[in-house]
């Protein structure tokens, strides 16, 4: 029986210390190995193409996700390059959605813009524009779901099998949930793609990335081109993140279930317009999420009923959440899309993602939830003074 995450989370890695017999792993930062005699090299050689400190969080993060091997990159956006770099040729077309991560959005046009390959945005909800992108032969797919900073939620199975029946391999982008919410090889990817920075890590102390291959060659091929390139991930920083991810599933749990109050709380304010979570039923992926997700998440957003002066006395009011950008740490954060996580993007391809100028996302810390909603209520009440 294949274990649950929150077992491998805690156990993977464990007891493997010859030496002294360590419970942990110990932390291994030398960035060369001596050779046993000419020509005769050791496991690892050079810690650009491996380091045992990495092996240990690279094993841990293809349990989590059910894949075959994985590879530890220096940022998210370094695994996103790495997947388009050994997989995409010049005249290769990468399909992605068009309300993508906004760093992942500005990493293709720009490299489409230097030839390096083709990519086209679609709205993947829509089956006839999917559905049409296919029939232009992609190689490569992504998958964000669900999508930032609206929550959007595609059907992975059904995108993969289409994209499988057009001979384009598939990658999910699963920052916004983690393995413990949701596993999209199991769903037919061939790839996930991680900013480790998020829940992984959960503590907003390490920029890391990773991406996992359900099979063993290519995860081979990404991890030659990993080495070759030089994106992987450094040791302490492994060590950081094999630490997070210890307790991945009691944070998630935690700030899920304050989610749930804030949305409660949130649904029925009169200075709230919009709510965007996939547990709501009026949300348009409410049923494919209930398939797909093994819960909801801790992500959430609203659009603000008021003006930009509203916006700022409410955003000024607030004590707990703090006005950052990131998401998934175990504290709790607000960020304005327009003006922060998704300033890249022109305000026309804003408009065309539906992100309004009023829109705020929250990322649920684990904070009390009692404390975090009277934050709420309180930079409510002074925003709504004026
Ligand atoms: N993918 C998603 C969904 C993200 O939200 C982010 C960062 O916010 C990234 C990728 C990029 O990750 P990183 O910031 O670790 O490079």
């Amino acid at each position: 029986m294949r274990r649950k995450p929150a077992t491998i989370a805690v156990r993977s890695g464990l007891n493997n210390d010859e030496q002294f017999g360590c419970v942990v792993p110990p932390i291994h930062l030398s960035s060369t190995y001596n050779f046993k005699g000419f020509n005769q090299p050791r496991t690892h050689d050079y810690s650009r193409r491996g380091n045992p400190s990495r092996d240990v969080v690279q094993r841990t993060l293809a349990e989590l996700e059910g894949g075959a091997d994985a590879i530890m990159t220096n940022s998210g956006m370094a695994a996103i390059h790495l997947l388009t770099t050994a997989l995409l040729k010049p005249g290769d077309l990468l399909v992605a959605p068009h309300d993508c991560y906004g760093g992942t959005y500005r990493l293709f046009n720009s490299l489409a813009e230097r030839g390096a390959y083709r990519v086209l945005f679609v709205d993947q909800g829509d089956s006839q524009a999917v559905q049409q992108a296919l029939s232009q032969q992609p190689k490569l797919m992504l998958i964000e779901s669900p999508s930032n900073p609206l929550l959007r939620v595609v059907d992975i199975a059904a995108l993969c099998d289409a994209a499988h029946a057009a001979g384009a391999l598939t990658v999910v982008d699963n920052t916004f949930l983690s393995p413990a919410l949701q596993q999209p090889l199991a769903l037919g990817a061939d790839l996930v793609v991680h900013s480790c920075t998020k829940y992984l890590n959960g503590h907003s102390d390490v920029v890391a990335g990773t991406v996992i291959a359900k099979d063993q060659p290519l995860a081979e091929q990404l991890a030659w081109w990993a080495n070759n390139i030089g994106v992987t991930g450094a040791a302490f920083d492994s060590y950081l993140l094999l630490r997070g991810i210890r307790t991945l599933s009691p944070r998630i749990k935690a700030a899920q279930q304050n989610a749930t109050a804030i949305v409660d709380y949130l649904q029925h304010h009169p200075l709230v317009n919009k709510l965007y979570y996939p547990s709501l039923p009026t949300h348009p992926g409410h049923q494919i999420a209930c398939r797909q997700q093994f819960g909801f998440g801790a992500m959430l957003s609203f659009e603000l009923a008021g003006d930009e002066a509203l916006l700022c006395r409410f955003l000024a009011g607030l004590q707990l959440f703090t006005l950052a950008e990131s998401l998934g740490g175990v504290e709790s954060l607000i960020s304005h899309a327009a003006t922060m996580t998704h300033a890249g993007m022109s305000a026309e391809a804003r408009a065309a993602a539906g992100i309004s100028d009023n829109l705020l996302r929250i990322s649920v810390g684990i904070e009390d939830s009692e404390d975090l909603i009277a934050d709420l209520e309180q930079a409510f009440q002074l925003a709504g003074k004026n």
